[in-house]
């Protein structure tokens, strides 16, 4: 038996983030900053988005940093993240980024929200919640995902200008202000993207993953 390839992340290793999101890049990106890693975006290496065919946020976020890895031939952490809204059943979960769809085929969150909020009525429930599941893959198939959720309720009209997507309708739990109004600082400290974070830090820090 062939022994087990030896794997590790550590300073200066090149990791490609397989995003086109701005918004989410800029997040990983300062999540990550404390490992020294050398990033680089799927979008710079001008690598094609695979279709998010998963039913779950674990298959969509391996099947993007998987095909990210084998194509450019490096370890690859791709995010899959989205909205739940109680009142919904949870939708849109995986398909958060679909109901931003425009006819044009471009994205526009204001037109997603005002969507979520024409469906979601006048409920009693007002509790949503964020999931974002990250994926770190290498070449040769080997694929690790970690899974982080924030619970809140959500707000309209939509208020604050930063984050991205959903973060204006969005309160997390004892706090006051939506995701699109409070210090970027603090969103990566309490985020569902910050949670997972945080298990695949704990994995990064023991030296291998
Ligand atoms: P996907 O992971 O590419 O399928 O897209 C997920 C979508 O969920 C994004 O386009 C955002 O609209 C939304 N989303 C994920 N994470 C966040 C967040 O931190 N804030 C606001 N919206 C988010």
């Amino acid at each position: 038996m062939a022994a087990p390839e030896r794997r590790g992340l550590g300073r200066g290793d090149r990791l490609v983030i397989a995003t086109h999101n701005a918004g989410k890049l800029r997040e990983i990106a300062a999540l990550l900053s404390p490992f020294g890693l050398d990033l680089v975006s799927a979008s710079a290496l001008g690598l094609a988005e695979p279709a998010e065919t998963g039913a779950t946020f674990a298959e969509n976020a391996t099947l993007k940093a998987l095909a990210a890895a084998r194509a450019a031939g490096l370890p690859a952490l791709a995010d899959d993240s989205g909205i739940g809204f109680a009142a919904l059943n949870g939708a849109p979960g995986v398909h958060t980024a679909d109901w931003a769809i425009l006819p044009d085929g471009s994205r526009d969150f204001g037109v997603a929200m005002a969507l979520a909020r024409a469906r979601l009525g006048e409920p009693e429930d007002l509790r949503a919640w964020f999931t974002c599941c990250l994926a770190l893959a290498w070449p040769d198939g080997v694929v690790e995902t970690f899974e982080g959720r924030v619970d809140g309720h959500w707000v309209w009209p939509p208020r604050g200008r930063r984050g991205f997507g959903f973060d204006p309708m969005f309160v997390p739990q004892g706090e006051r202000e939506t995701f699109g109004e409070m210090e970027p600082a603090r969103k990566d400290a309490i985020s569902h993207r910050a949670r997972a974070f945080a298990l695949l830090a704990a994995r990064l820090s023991k030296g291998a993953v």
